[in-house]
């Protein structure tokens, strides 16, 4: 696959701004990766959709060809798609993302088909809950279908501590399941974790129990658990228990296989509802949480052209801001430098990033500082340079009354503002010249209070 997608690149290799036949491509071969991943097919067309009405147009960065940007830009829409934030990581630290916010005893549900691996995660979620957001919890398993499925549970819960509710032989799972909150009522649980009985195909009557059981106890949370191998059934699944039962969370299990995690994004798709967890074993320990990122890079299978992408924008950045502090410490700088620096300023997190790239400028930033120059006036600045014409802004010297009364309407400020600005940038054009005639060893200590 990056053999043909290398091909493509070196055919697409030109600067500006993504046409529609750069991004139509790079597409196709998304697509053989979103389906070889064995995302559900309505999903893919829908998601190529999506992430061409973004790349058309889109800016090409230096050093990268339009269909690498154009697997960046892929990327981080499957990011968001799969409900998190480009360049974000999750906070591992962060409480188990189950909604728990109700009058004790919680009762959670988990649904899906059989062998999916709900027993194992209420398990696990159960051991989680327990140790990590210190929740009193109780399983119980409403499983008469499959023999033994109950004792499975409760064998689990010796394993893990955790209490499991004393099996009743022949009673019904709506009448275990009211069994369950009653006993966690009368016991101060916390949690319910309530594990339902499962087919290996969708049918109605599992459908109808679960509706049952959900009407019964009211869950805060009903989860999905389904085999992240599932392929092209991924969206009838997801759609049948989310349109019957509603799904308020999926958990992805076998994360641990082959599958590539195509069923993640079918999924999220189809129910818009949040992978909150995900199987990584068998072991009771195996349950982590949801990296849109990883999954993200695993559907794609291209996580190195990402991260070319990635690491091309930073050095333009960064080349941008030295070619920036050459020019400051030749002692040029006019409005089109101060303009550009405000947009740096703004991209580095303020005036710390920037200013902190030259050598021994503590007391300009104090300076910077006091001259008003903070933060939240580097919007207006940048709206008043833009409002100059370009023979204005490398000379400001030429602006006189007219020109600062129309560049004020054009900018939607005021002269006083236009002046400020103008005494501002002659105060550090004047600051960078004695910089410059002081050199790096004088300039420390021979900057004016
Ligand atoms: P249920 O029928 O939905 O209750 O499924 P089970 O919980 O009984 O799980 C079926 C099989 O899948 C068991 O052998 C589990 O050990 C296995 N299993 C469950 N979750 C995972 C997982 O995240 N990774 C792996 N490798 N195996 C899992
Ligand atoms: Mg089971």
């Amino acid at each position: 696959l990056s053999g043909r997608l290398g091909d493509i690149f070196d055919r697409l290799r030109k600067r500006g701004a993504l046409s529609e036949a750069d991004v139509g491509a790079a597409l196709r071969e998304v697509r053989v990766a979103l389906l070889e991943a064995d995302v559900a097919l309505p999903v893919v067309k829908d998601f190529i959709d999506k992430a061409r009405e973004r790349a058309v147009g889109h800016e090409v960065l230096r050093s990268v060809t339009p269909g690498q940007q154009v697997i960046k830009i892929v990327h981080d829409c499957l990011i968001e798609m799969l409900g998190g934030t480009p360049g974000e990581m999750p906070d591992i630290n962060a409480p188990t993302p189950i909604n728990l916010i109700a009058v004790p005893p919680v009762p959670v549900l988990m649904v899906g088909l059989q062998g999916s691996g709900k027993t194992t995660t209420t398990g696990k979620l159960a051991l989680r809950l327990k140790d990590r957001d210190n929740r009193k919890v109780l399983m119980a398993s409403l499983d008469t279908r499959r023999p033994a499925a109950q004792e499975q549970l409760k064998i689990l819960g010796e394993q893990i501590g955790v209490t499991t509710l004393p099996i009743v032989p022949g009673q019904e799972p709506l009448a275990i399941a009211r069994r369950a909150l009653e006993r966690g009522r009368l016991e101060g649980f916390d949690v319910v974790l309530l594990d339902t009985a499962g087919r290996l195909a969708i049918d109605e009557e599992l459908m109808a129990e679960v509706v049952a059981i959900r009407d019964a106890t009211k869950p805060t949370e009903t989860l999905l658990v389904a085999d992240a191998m599932t392929g092209q059934d991924a969206v009838n699944v997801a759609r049948t228990f989310h349109e019957r039962v509603g799904v308020t969370g999926i958990v992805l299990t076998r994360v641990d296989g082959d599958s590539r995690g195509g069923a993640a994004l079918s999924m999220r798709a189809v129910t818009g509802q949040p992978i909150k967890l995900i199987g990584t074993g068998e072991k009771m320990d195996a349950l982590e949480l949801f990296h849109p990122d990883r999954i993200a890079n695993r559907i794609l299978g291209m996580g190195d052209v990402v991260s070319l992408v990635e690491r091309a924008s930073q050095t333009i950045e960064k080349e941008d801001a030295e070619k920036l502090a050459a020019k400051i410490q030749k002692g040029e700088f006019d409005l089109e430098d101060l303009a550009s620096q405000l947009r740096q300023m703004r991209k580095m997190g303020g005036l710390q990033g920037l200013m902190g790239m030259l050598p021994g400028v503590g007391k300009i930033k104090d300076q910077m500082k006091t001259a008003g120059l903070d933060d939240k006036m580097i919007k207006r600045q940048e709206a008043i340079i833009s409002s100059m014409t370009p023979v204005e802004r490398r000379n400001p010297k030429i602006i006189h009354a007219k020109r600062k009364i129309r560049i004020a309407a054009g900018s939607g400020s005021t002269v006083q503002d236009v002046n400020k600005l103008l005494k501002q940038h002659q105060q550090m054009a004047d600051m960078m010249k004695r910089m410059k005639k002081l050199g790096k060893a004088g300039m420390m200590r021979g900057m004016p209070k």
